[in-house]
């Protein structure tokens, strides 16, 4: 199995010990933790100067800080998306400056493609031959992709209220789909009876220790597009927490390495609806509890039993960060503004970044001078409708 010289094999987060990639390929063996992707960071000589003469062409140009190289990835160049200056909402939020990083101009349109870049390599290097994972809808179309690229069969389990576009997409790029009534926890009910009978190789968020491991580079890419500037926060959509941990462990990384000194704050933003990790950090839990009737417009974040929370909300808490939720009233209102305001098409999910960032600006969260990320985890090319409905049900 070929793997990049400083990665050193999993690091169990719970348990802390420590597996050969080979031997270990989801969970660990020992308690069932999640296992993460462990470097010599002393022997990886990346610094800005040698960054720079790569082209911004693709999350691999980061292939150090990855367990795979580049020439072993499955990859369709996913990663190296836009931070787009939003002097409007800059100026409206109280802040230095506004930026979003537009994950939506991925490959399929979403973040998930940096994960499923990493845990695709990761299944083929293992000789698996049927991948799977129950989504919430964004996974599972990148899953079908890149599974479809690798030559291996996708199996996603959708809840019925998936958008149209993912559920398409999986068909498209000759993925196995399974709809299941319902809502994600469904989904997950129907996936694990599946995996069980059929031995499937699993690619669920956190089931496998590289869908958080590809979404970390985005951070990489935040910080030095910023000129190796640290934002003073970064706001990420929250459902299941695979992209702020990955973003937390990303910034941890470069000042491991020396590239900076110092971390952003990072905000978890969910809907009112649905919001355990919210309510956990609140109440000063070291894991949630689940939410027992999630009801919101933003599918893609509805997720009631985050199983990861405690590394969640360890980050929100180290960092110095927090946890926000606005309503999806809001949530739409703020995807529509800053379309109309900025051109940026936020996605229905990720759009709780933007509402929540202006709710955490009015509460005084943020210094005149700072910078602020917001995460755009999807493209609105896959909900346009429910932003659409909400206003021509304002008739506007
Ligand atoms: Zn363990």
């Amino acid at each position: 199995m070929e793997t990049t010289a400083a990665f050193t094999g999993l690091r169990c987060v719970d348990c802390g010990e420590r597996f050969d990639v080979e031997d270990a390929t989801h969970r660990c063996p020992d308690c069932g933790g999640v296992l993460d992707s462990a470097y010599e960071y002393g022997s990886i000589a990346l610094d800005g100067e040698r960054l720079a003469e790569r082209p911004f062409g693709s999350m691999w140009r980061y292939e150090e800080l990855l367990p795979f190289p580049r020439e072993a990835a499955v990859t369709i160049d996913e990663g190296t998306t836009p931070l787009v200056d939003c002097p409007a909402m800059a100026s409206e939020m109280g802040v230095g400056r506004v930026l979003i990083k537009d994950e939506g101009r991925s490959p399929t349109g979403s973040f998930e493609d940096r994960g499923m870049a990493v845990a695709t390599t990761a299944a083929r290097e293992h000789g698996a031959e049927d991948v799977a994972l129950a989504s919430t809808g964004d996974a599972g179309q990148a899953v079908a992709a890149y599974a479809g690229r690798a030559g291996i069969d996708a199996h996603a389990f959708l809840p019925a209220r998936s958008n149209h576009t993912n559920k398409a997409m999986v068909n498209v790029h000759g993925g196995d789909m399974t709809v299941v009534g319902g809502r994600i926890t469904d989904a997950i009910a129907a996936y694990d009876d599946a995996i069980e009978e059929e031995g499937w190789y699993p690619l669920g968020a956190f089931a496998t220790p590289y869908r958080h491991e590809g979404a970390k580079t985005a951070a990489y890419e935040i910080v030095e597009r910023l000129g190796w500037e640290v934002p003073d926060a970064i706001v990420a959509p929250t459902g299941g927490g695979v992209g702020l941990v990955g973003v937390w462990k990303g910034v941890s990384e470069l000042r491991e390495l020396g590239l900076i000194d110092e971390l952003p704050a990072i905000y978890a933003a969910q809907s009112a609806g649905c919001a355990p990790i919210v309510e956990a950090f609140e109440e000063g839990l070291e894991r949630h509890e689940s939410w027992e009737h999630p009801d919101t417009i933003c599918g893609g974040i509805e997720i009631p039993d985050p199983e990861a929370s405690p590394l969640v909300l360890e980050a929100l808490r180290e960092s110095g960060g927090g946890a926000v939720a606005t309503d999806d009233e809001e949530i739409l209102e703020s995807a529509i503004a800053v379309a109309k305001g900025e051109g940026v098409e936020m996605g229905t999910s990720a759009a709780a970044a933007a509402s929540g960032a202006w709710r955490l600006a009015e509460g005084g969260e943020f210094g005149e001078d700072d910078t602020v990320v917001l995460l755009n985890t999807a493209s609105a090319n896959k909900d346009a409708d429910v932003l659409r409905s909400h206003l021509m049900g304002k008739g506007i």
